[in-house]
C-alpha cells in the first residue's frame, strides 16, 4: 500500500527530495523551522488546507517545486528543518539521558482510544485526546522511548454544522487516506502489519498504521479491510459512535489487538500505560501471555500489575464504561485460549456494582490490574479515592493507592507564533528547553507592557480575521442562512473585551450559566463605553439530547437582538479553532459544576498565551489560582442543592465581571495601556506556564510512575 501513496514523493526535485518525509512526520507541526518551510512553499495552500502539508504536496505544481528548489531563502529554511528533524529523531534531551537508567533501558507503550495530534488527523473528540497527543509530543521532545497505540478511525469524529435554527447536525466524512500523515506500519521483515483478533466466534483483522512524531511512533488499528465482514469493517469506523455492543468490541480490539500488534511489530515495552479504562483489556492479553509461558494466573497477574500504569479521567460516574457480563462473555469467547479455566477469575477482575447492579467495569478492571494509578489533578485524585473506595474496603481513605499528576499542555503546540517571537526576543535562544523551570518565566517582568499589549491585540485581531474568514466560506460555499452569519460573530468588535467559552456541551459544564440573569448579562455586554463579547464553541455528543438543547439555546441568544450581536457561536470546534480561541480571547471562562471537571486543559493553553482564567475552582484551577493570575468563581452553598449553587455561582461570575474584570480591562493610561490588566496577563503566564506544561507533567510520570513500573 505504501508505494502508490508516495507516488508524489517521486516527483520532488532532488534538492528537496525529503520534503515528503517532513510532511508526514507530525514533528513539523510543533517546530517553527519546519512550519516555515510549508508556509514559504505556498502560503495560500497552507491556509486553504488548514495547514496540511500532505495535501499541499498533492496539489502543488512541478513548477512551484522547481522554483522552491532554486530559491536560496526556501532552501535555507528547508535545510534547517531537515537538520532539526534528524536531530529530533536521533538525540535525547539531557534530562532524559541522565535518567534513562531509571527505566533499565525499557520503553513505554501508551494506549488511548483517541489522540489529538493535529487537525489534519481527525481521530479525537476532545480533552482526553489532546492530553494523549501532548503526552506523546513531549515524550518525543525529551527522547523518551514511547510508542502510542490507538485507532485510525476511517470516519473520525463528526463534523459539526448548525442548522439555521441552531440545531446541531452531525456529518461524518470519510478520511481520505492519502491526505493524512500516516503510513502502513511494517513488521521487522518489511511486510505491512495485519493483526488477527479473536472476537466472539470469529477472527477480525486489523491493519496497523504508523504516525511519526520525531522519535515517537504511534500505531493505529483499523478494521476497514476487505477481508473482514462488512459489520467488522465498520467496527473502527467512528470514535465514540455506535452502541454498547460496538463499544466493547472496539475496546477488545484496542486492548487485545493493540498488544498483538506490538508483538507483531517487534516492539517490546516494559511499561504499559492505559490512558483511561478503554484499553484495560490489555491486561487480559498480557495475563494470557503469561499463562501460556507457564506461569500461574496469580503470577501472571502480579507481573502485569507491576508494569501497568493507569490514568483515570472522569469523576462523573456514568463516564466509566461498564458492560453486562453476557456481552463480555459473548465477545471474549474467542480470547480465552489457554486461560479458559481461569475465565471466572478474569471476569471477577472487572466486577463492580456502582449502584445499578453488578457489571463488568473497565475502570475497575484497570484499577485491579494496574499497580500505578493516578488522577489528573490534585482535587481529582481525592475525588477518585473517594469514588472507588469500595474497591479497597480494608484501607483508610488516605491510603487508597491512587495518586495524582496534574495535566499539562505541550508548549510548542499551544503557544501562538507571536508569543513565541516575543519570548525569543527577550528570553534568548534555547529557552524552550527550560519551559518547566519557574525561573525562566520570572524574566517576563523585563518585557515592556507595551510589547505584551501589542501581542495580545494582534492575537485578538487574528481570531476575528479567522472567524470572518470562516463565515465567508460558510456563506458563499455552503449557502447558510443569514441567521447563521449573525450568530457566528459578524458583529464582533476586535477591540472589545472578549470572553471565550469553548468546550464540549454537556450539562455538568453548565454552558448556560452566564445566562442565569439575562437582563444583567445584557447590561454587561452592551455597555456603550465598556462592551463585552463572548465567543462560544463546542460540540455536543450526538447521543446527548439535553446538551444539544443547551447548544440551541446559546445559539438563539446569539440571535437575540437584545444582546447586540455581542454573542457568537463558532461551529466545528477542533484543534485548529482551539488555537485561535486560546490565543485571541482576553479571558477564558470555565464554569463546571464542582467537582466534575477532572482537570481541564484549555485554560492552561489560554494562560500560556496571556489569557487569564475566570473559573470555578475545579480541576487544575483549584491548584492554579493564586489570587493574581486570573479570577475564581466561588460560592458557598450546599453542593447538593443544584439550583442554589447555580444561582450563587452565577452571582459570583456577574460580580467578578462587573467589579473586577471589565473595569480592569478598560482602565487605560494616557498611552492607552491597561497597566493593571497587563499585570494579570503577565502573572497568568508566569505562574501557570511552567507548572501546567507537559514538560513538568511527563517528568513526573517518568519518575513517579514509569520508573517504579519498570523495576523488576
Ligand atoms: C484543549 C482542547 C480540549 C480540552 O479542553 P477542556 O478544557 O478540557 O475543555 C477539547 N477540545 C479541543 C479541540 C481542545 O483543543
Amino acid at each position: 500500500m505504501s508505494e502508490e501513496r508516495f507516488a508524489s514523493a517521486a516527483a520532488l526535485p532532488a534538492r528537496i527530495h525529503r520534503l515528503h518525509e517532513l510532511a508526514i512526520d507530525l514533528w513539523w507541526s510543533w517546530d517553527k523551522r519546519a512550519r516555515e518551510v510549508f508556509r514559504r512553499l505556498d502560503y495560500e495552500l497552507w491556509r486553504s488546507t488548514a495547514h496540511n502539508p500532505v495535501r499541499m504536496l498533492q496539489s502543488i505544481t512541478a513548477d512551484q517545486l522547481a522554483t522552491a528548489a532554486g530559491d536560496p531563502a526556501f532552501l535555507s529554511a528547508y535545510d534547517q528543518a531537515l537538520f532539526g528533524l534528524d536531530q529530533a529523531r536521533t538525540q535525547a534531551h539531557p534530562w532524559w539521558q541522565e535518567r534513562a537508567s531509571l527505566m533499565n533501558g525499557g520503553s513505554i507503550a501508551y494506549f488511548s482510544a483517541e489522540f489529538a495530534l493535529h487537525q489534519s488527523l481527525p481521530i479525537y473528540a476532545g480533552g482526553l485526546g489532546v492530553l494523549a497527543g501532548d503526552h506523546c509530543k513531549e515524550a518525543a521532545d525529551l527522547g523518551v522511548p514511547l510508542v502510542g497505540v490507538g485507532f485510525m478511525y476511517p470516519q473520525g469524529y463528526f463534523l459539526q454544522r448548525m442548522s439555521n435554527e441552531g440545531w446541531q447536525e452531525e456529518r461524518h466524512q470519510r478520511i481520505n487516506w492519502t491526505e493524512v500523515p500516516i503510513e502502513a506500519a511494517l513488521t521487522p521483515d518489511g511486510k505491512p502489519c495485519i493483526t488477527a483478533i479473536p472476537l466472539g466466534d470469529r477472527t477480525v483483522l486489523a491493519a496497523v498504521w504508523r504516525v511519526r512524531l520525531g522519535k515517537v511512533r504511534l500505531f493505529l488499528l483499523d478494521t476497514d479491510l476487505a477481508e473482514n465482514a462488512p459489520w467488522d469493517r465498520e467496527l473502527s469506523a467512528r470514535l465514540y459512535g455506535g452502541d454498547r455492543e460496538t463499544r466493547i468490541q472496539q475496546e477488545i480490539i484496542l486492548g487485545i489487538g493493540g498488544v498483538r500488534a506490538l508483538r507483531a511489530l517487534g516492539v517490546t515495552p516494559t511499561v504499559w500505560h492505559l490512558n483511561e479504562g478503554h484499553a484495560a483489556f490489555v491486561a487480559l492479553q498480557r495475563i494470557r501471555e503469561g499463562i501460556e509461558q507457564g506461569h500461574s494466573f496469580d503470577e501472571a497477574l502480579a507481573t502485569v500489575k507491576a508494569s501497568t500504569v493507569f490514568t483515570t479521567h472522569t469523576p462523573v460516574p456514568a463516564g466509566h464504561d461498564a458492560f453486562p457480563f453476557h456481552l463480555v462473555e459473548k465477545h471474549l469467547a474467542g480470547s480465552w485460549g489457554e486461560i479458559g479455566e481461569h475465565r471466572q477469575r478474569f471476569l471477577a477482575l472487572g466486577e463492580y456494582d456502582n449502584g445499578s447492579g453488578s457489571q463488568f467495569n473497565m475502570t475497575a478492571l484497570a484499577l485491579r490490574t494496574a499497580g500505578h494509578v493516578n488522577g489528573v489533578s490534585a482535587l481529582h485524585g481525592e475525588v477518585t479515592r473517594t469514588m472507588w473506595r469500595p474497591m479497597w474496603p480494608e484501607l483508610p481513605a488516605d491510603q487508597i493507592p491512587v495518586r495524582s499528576i496534574t495535566n499539562g499542555v505541550h508548549v510548542p503546540t499551544w503557544m501562538a507564533g507571536s508569543v513565541f517571537q516575543l519570548l525569543d526576543q527577550h528570553f534568548g535562544p534555547g529557552w524552550l528547553d527550560h519551559v518547566d523551570e519557574p525561573e525562566l518565566w520570572e524574566r517576563l517582568r523585563d518585557i515592556p507592557d507595551a510589547e505584551i499589549w501589542a501581542t495580545r491585540n494582534a492575537m485578538r485581531t487574528d481570531l476575528f480575521s479567522f472567524i470572518r474568514e470562516r463565515m465567508r466560506s460558510r456563506w458563499s460555499g455552503e449557502h447558510v442562512g443569514p441567521s447563521r452569519i449573525v450568530a457566528s460573530g459578524s458583529m464582533l468588535d476586535p477591540n472589545a473585551l472578549t470572553l471565550g467559552y469553548a468546550r464540549r456541551f454537556t450539562a455538568y459544564k453548565r454552558p448556560e450559566l452566564i445566562f442565569h440573569d439575562p437582563d444583567r448579562l445584557v447590561r454587561i455586554l452592551t455597555a456603550i463605553d465598556r462592551p463585552v463579547q463572548i465567543v462560544f464553541a463546542g460540540k455536543a455528543h450526538p447521543a446527548d439530547e439535553p446538551a444539544k438543547h443547551h447548544l440551541q439555546r446559546v445559539f438563539r441568544h446569539a440571535l437575540d437582538p437584545k444582546f447586540g450581536g455581542r454573542l457568537a457561536f463558532i461551529d466545528d470546534y477542533d484543534m485548529h479553532l482551539a488555537h485561535y480561541l486560546v490565543h485571541g480571547c482576553d479571558v477564558w471562562l470555565n464554569n463546571p459544576r464542582k467537582p466534575l471537571e477532572a482537570s481541564g486543559t484549555s485554560g492552561m493553553k489560554a494562560a500560556l498565551n496571556g489569557v487569564p482564567h475566570l473559573s470555578i475552582g475545579d480541576g487544575w484551577w483549584a491548584e492554579g489560582f493564586n489570587g493574581k493570575n486570573g479570577w475564581l468563581i466561588e460560592s458557598h452553598t450546599n453542593p447538593d442543592d443544584q439550583a442554589a449553587t447555580d444561582a450563587a455561582d452565577a452571582e459570583s461570575l456577574y460580580s467578578l465581571l462587573e467589579n473586577e474584570v471589565v473595569p480592569l480591562f478598560y482602565d487605560r493610561d494616557p498611552r492607552g495601556l491597561p497597566r493593571q490588566w497587563i499585570q494579570v496577563v503577565r502573572e497568568a503566564m508566569r505562574s501557570n506556564a511552567p507548572r501546567f506544561s507537559t514538560r513538568r507533567m511527563i517528568k513526573q510520570y517518568i519518575t513517579e510512575m514509569y520508573a517504579p513500573a519498570a523495576k523488576r
